[in-house]
Formats: C-alpha cells, sequence, structure tokens
C-alpha cells in the first residue's frame, strides 16, 4: 500500500471554541463539499457539540470526533469523559496526545498508551499526535523525540491498524503561523513511518495514514499533500471557518 491507496485524512480541531449552534451551521455549509471530495472530512469538536454535530453530520461524509478522553472505562473521574460515552455521542474517532494536552495538562506518553488500548478495546478510531519542541529540533533530537515518542505510546500495542492514524505535529509550527517546510514534514513522516515498521511490521506500517499538523492553511496545504508519507492534514485555526476548510479540502483533491 502507498499514497495511491492510504486514504486523504483532512481533519480539523476546533479545540475550545464553537458553540452547539456554530457548529452546526459550519457542517450545514461545508457537507455538500464533503459528498464531492474523495478525501476523508473529520472534525474533533467540542464534546459539548459531538451529539448534535454527529445527528447533523449523519448521511454525509463528515466524521465527527473528539479531542480527547480518559483511559478509565468509567470511574469516579469528576470532569473527565470515557470512550463508551464518546462513541454513544456519535463520535467516530479520538485525538490523543496533542501538543496542547501534554504541554498544559501534562500527559505522558505512559498515559496516552492506556488511551490508545482503552480506544483500540472500545472500537473507537484515533488520532495519536507526536511531534518535537524547537529546542529539541534545534539540538538535533527530533527522530529520538519521534520515536520515543511513538514506542512509548504503543508499548504493548497490538494494533489494528484499521483504527489508527499518527499526527506529526511539530509543536513549534502549532499555531505559530510558521508551519514546516514541506521537506521537513516529509523527513518526519517517513522517518515516523520506518519506526511504526519497527514496532509493526512494513505491511501495518504502510497503511497507517500519517497526518501533517502545523500552521496549515489554504495558500500551503497544496504543498503538503503531494509528499509520499504525507496522507492528509490536521488543522486548528483554519479550520474554525468553512471557507478556509473549504479551500483546504478543495486544495487535496488530487493527492485524494
Ligand atoms: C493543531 O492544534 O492541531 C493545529 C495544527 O493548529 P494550527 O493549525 O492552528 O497550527
Amino acid at each position: 500500500m502507498d499514497q495511491e491507496t492510504r486514504p486523504c485524512v483532512i481533519c480539523g480541531n476546533w479545540k475550545m471554541y464553537k458553540t452547539i449552534e456554530e457548529a452546526l451551521a459550519f457542517i450545514e455549509k461545508i457537507k455538500p463539499l464533503s459528498e464531492q471530495t474523495p478525501a476523508k472530512v473529520m472534525l474533533a469538536v467540542p464534546y459539548t457539540a459531538i451529539a448534535a454535530s454527529a445527528e447533523k453530520a449523519a448521511g454525509s461524509h463528515i466524521v465527527i470526533g473528539a479531542q480527547n478522553m480518559n483511559d478509565a472505562s468509567l470511574g469516579a473521574f469528576t470532569g473527565e469523559v470515557a470512550a463508551v460515552m464518546l462513541a454513544e455521542a456519535g463520535a467516530g474517532f479520538v485525538l490523543l496526545g496533542h501538543s496542547e494536552r501534554r504541554k498544559i495538562f501534562g500527559e505522558t506518553n505512559e498515559f496516552i498508551n492506556r488511551k490508545i488500548e482503552r480506544a483500540i478495546a472500545s472500537s473507537l478510531k484515533f488520532i495519536l499526535c507526536i511531534g518535537e519542541t524547537f529546542e529539541e529540533r534545534e539540538s538535533g533530537k527530533t527522530e529520538e523525540v519521534l520515536r520515543r515518542q511513538l514506542s512509548e505510546c504503543f508499548a504493548g500495542v497490538k494494533i489494528d491498524t484499521a483504527g489508527c492514524m499518527i499526527a506529526y505535529e511539530p509543536v513549534w509550527a502549532i499555531g505559530t503561523g510558521r508551519a514546516a517546510t514541506p521537506e521537513i514534514a516529509e523527513g518526519a513522516h517517513h522517518f515516523c513511518r520506518t519506526v511504526l515498521a519497527e514496532l509493526f511490521g512494513e505491511a501495518q506500517a504502510e497503511t497507517i495514514p500519517i497526518l501533517y499538523g502545523g500552521s496549515v492553511n489554504a495558500a500551503n496545504a497544496a504543498n503538503f499533500i503531494v509528499e509520499k508519507d504525507i496522507d492528509g492534514l490536521l488543522i486548528g485555526s483554519a479550520s474554525l471557518e468553512p471557507e478556509s476548510f473549504a479551500k483546504i479540502i478543495v486544495a487535496c483533491q488530487n493527492r485524494a
């Protein structure tokens, strides 16, 4: 399997933005385009908007997901949300290990590893986010960091690759307006695929979509998506307006 057979995934991450009403208005606008494009269109929405968004997207090609979840099946964890609850609300996937979760909320690879196990046990697809900081890149540690994140997050995991996606998101490129160059991103993606092959075997690694994230916008999206190991995009700010998100989907049509 190669780029031509791995699905092209365009995923928005709304973070802590959008009320239910705003989410529904966005989905209404993007629905027709999602039906015309061969790309898989996904939206990681706030918890409160999952159920209504999933209902609104039903019958279309848009997949609604969550931005986080707890590793436990259920329990006394005030303020947390379980995989089974996300699935019941209509989430078709969950983001795990986003750099904001790691940096602001102190999530470790070990914690994310348990979340991956839980997502798999709950048949919930997931996008594992990884990436190096600016200091790590500057000191030549990018590959060491990516290898550690992948091997610790997947430690002991018997993966069903059908439900697994990776997002390479260099921390220095997220929300900064300073995207990686397509060459830097492709180099990191290729390296990640090599590590995935070590972990799961080459055939499995070839089936896992690897998305690039970090200051993607309508102007630069097409430059990333033509790269061999870049199978999709994870988009923060430029996914908040239907117009810019739509332009990104259109820019990726040639890859899909
Ligand atoms: C993100 O938060 O996953 C992200 C890629 O954000 P942005 O597109 O705003 O850099």
